[in-house]
């Protein structure tokens, strides 16, 4: 087994647009959400058995209160890792007072152990004009550290040793040529840095491999993995912003309007799209969520009781065209995520249309509470309510079977080929949703076999959900079997 260390670096956070100092393409706002996405697309792809922090967590670190705020901000991110995950942390030259980091985020610089590797985090220091250096004290710790034990030693420090970077600002330690010889003495297996924003390829010298890891901050936004098996290493760099040969559309973006999202909002689904490479997106709202109470949609009560809707007392529609409109533009369009109520009507008055470019479907509730349907009835319901969607002229189908697994009920994989079937007749898309969603292959299959199209939507609830089609470009492939996925795609 290899040990796995997730490696990332000048996170550059900023909690107000006062702290974000330095060039714009430093996203240092974003510092929080960019540390969720890394997580969560790390633990998605395997996990990892540590966590390296390379310095430059914050863009503007001082002893102000501000920076304990945004400390104790990112001591809150990082609590995700989870207990049982080590850190490693490195301080840089943007995060002020070094204790005062580990003390918020409860690390400290020096040795540590984690299974068969023995590694050593630096705590360098900084002149006046950020040169940095090695201090006597570090190095003779490390001699002796390196001297009294066994096995694979990975070094850490947040300015890059390897290769020698030719520029104005100063990133190399004034006493570099006793840093490489105290690596090479001692056999170090890895030595990993930051703050020179690129980031530079792995290399080898003198036995010791040296990686700088390129700034989270910046686009396209990367952190590293490091897979570690005796002393050999194997290093990959993945990037955040979207890789793919076709450009993909996020048909189903949610805003500020929906009662089940938290920090989200339409422009900031435009940026994200934007800033992680996607093609374009729909900002699409839950039509119920724009008529009735968050009491009564969560109850199913629009669905159930359609007068709730039809009443307009509780009408946020004309709020919701108002805030996207002046955002629709070719790369940003406006829709709606509809549902059928038990009048058999789709939940969109008469003089609330014409103004969406995409109606999504959905089913979330059905007419009776699921207990209450056998298999067979409430597969049966489940069609009808799809064929009654279809004949409404919605242009997509949400999260196709979503409503079985969210009710623990055995999804009917047998109508695959009747749903399909119905999608394809009237040229509505099937949706990928990968939010709290499993998309069986075999139905997409079917649809592909059959001619639909297929849509993506991340259905974000939460910042770090926005724009990420990652997960669907993946399953993408996965389905496409080598077709051209420009072929397979509605938008
Ligand atoms: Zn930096
Ligand atoms: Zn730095
Ligand atoms: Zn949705």
């Amino acid at each position: 087994m290899s040990f796995r260390l997730l490696i990332l670096s000048d996170v550059h956070y900023a909690a107000t647009p006062a702290d974000a100092v330095g060039p714009a393409r430093r996203r240092c706002l974003l510092g929080r959400e960019l540390l969720r996405r890394v997580l969560a697309n790390a633990r998605r792809r395997g996990g990892f058995d540590a966590v390296a922090i390379l310095g430059d967590l914050l863009n503007r670190g001082d002893a102000s209160d501000r920076t304990q705020q945004s400390l104790a901000e990112l001591a809150e991110d990082l609590s995700a890792i989870g207990g049982d995950v080590p850190l490693l942390l490195v301080t840089g030259n943007h995060d002020g007072p070094a204790e005062q980091v580990y003390r918020a985020l409860g690390e400290r610089p020096g040795p540590q152990v984690i299974g068969q590797l023995r590694f050593f985090v630096f705590a360098d220091v900084y002149d006046g004009a950020d040169r940095c250096t090695r201090l006597e004290e570090d190095r003779r710790r490390f001699g002796e550290f390196a001297a009294a034990g066994e096995g694979p030693i990975v070094v850490l420090q947040h300015n890059p040793v390897c290769p020698a970077i030719d520029d104005d600002y100063p990133y190399m330690h004034t006493n570099r040529e006793q840093v490489l010889r105290d690596y090479a003495a001692a056999g170090v297996l890895l030595s990993l840095s930051g703050h020179y924003h690129k980031g530079t390829e792995p290399t080898r010298v003198d036995g010791v491999t040296y990686f700088t890891a390129p700034a989270l901050c910046e686009a396209p936004f990367c952190y590293s993995l490091a897979e570690i098996q005796g002393r050999q290493v194997d290093i990959r760099t993945r990037r955040l912003a979207l890789e793919s040969e076709t450009p993909l559309v996020d048909s189903h973006a949610h805003t500020e309007f929906a009662y089940c999202g938290r920090d989200i909002s339409a422009a900031d689904e435009i940026d994200r799209a934007r800033s992680f490479g996607l093609g374009g997106l729909f900002l699409v709202e839950h039509s119920p969520q724009l008529y009735v109470t968050k009491e009564a949609f969560y109850t199913g009560q629009h669905v159930r009781q359609p007068h709730l809707w039809r009443d307009g007392r509780h009408r946020r529609i004309d709020d919701f065209r108002r805030a996207v409109q002046p955002l629709r533009d070719g790369y940003a369009r406006i829709g709606l995520e509809v549902e059928l109520d038990a009048d058999d009507r789709v939940i969109l008055d008469d003089a609330d249309r014409g103004w969406q470019d995409i109606l999504v479907g959905a089913v979330h509730f059905l007419n009776k509470d699921h207990s209450q349907y056998s298999d067979a009835e409430m597969a049966a319901e489940f069609m009808r309510v799809n064929r009654r969607l279809i004949e409404c002229g919605v242009h997509v189908l949400a999260h196709p079977w979503r409503v079985f697994t969210w009710f623990r009920r055995t999804v009917p994989t047998h109508l695959y080929g009747e749903l399909a079937d119905l999608l394809a007749a009237s040229n509505v898309a099937a949706e990928i949703n990968c939010h709290l969603n499993q998309n069986d292959p075999a139905f997409f299959r079917t649809c592909i076999e059959r001619g639909v199209k297929l849509a993506l939507g991340s259905d974000a609830h939460v910042p770090e959900e926005m724009g990420d089609l990652h997960e669907h470009l993946a399953f993408l492939r996965e389905v496409a079997d080598g077709r051209d996925l420009a072929d397979l795609l509605a938008f």
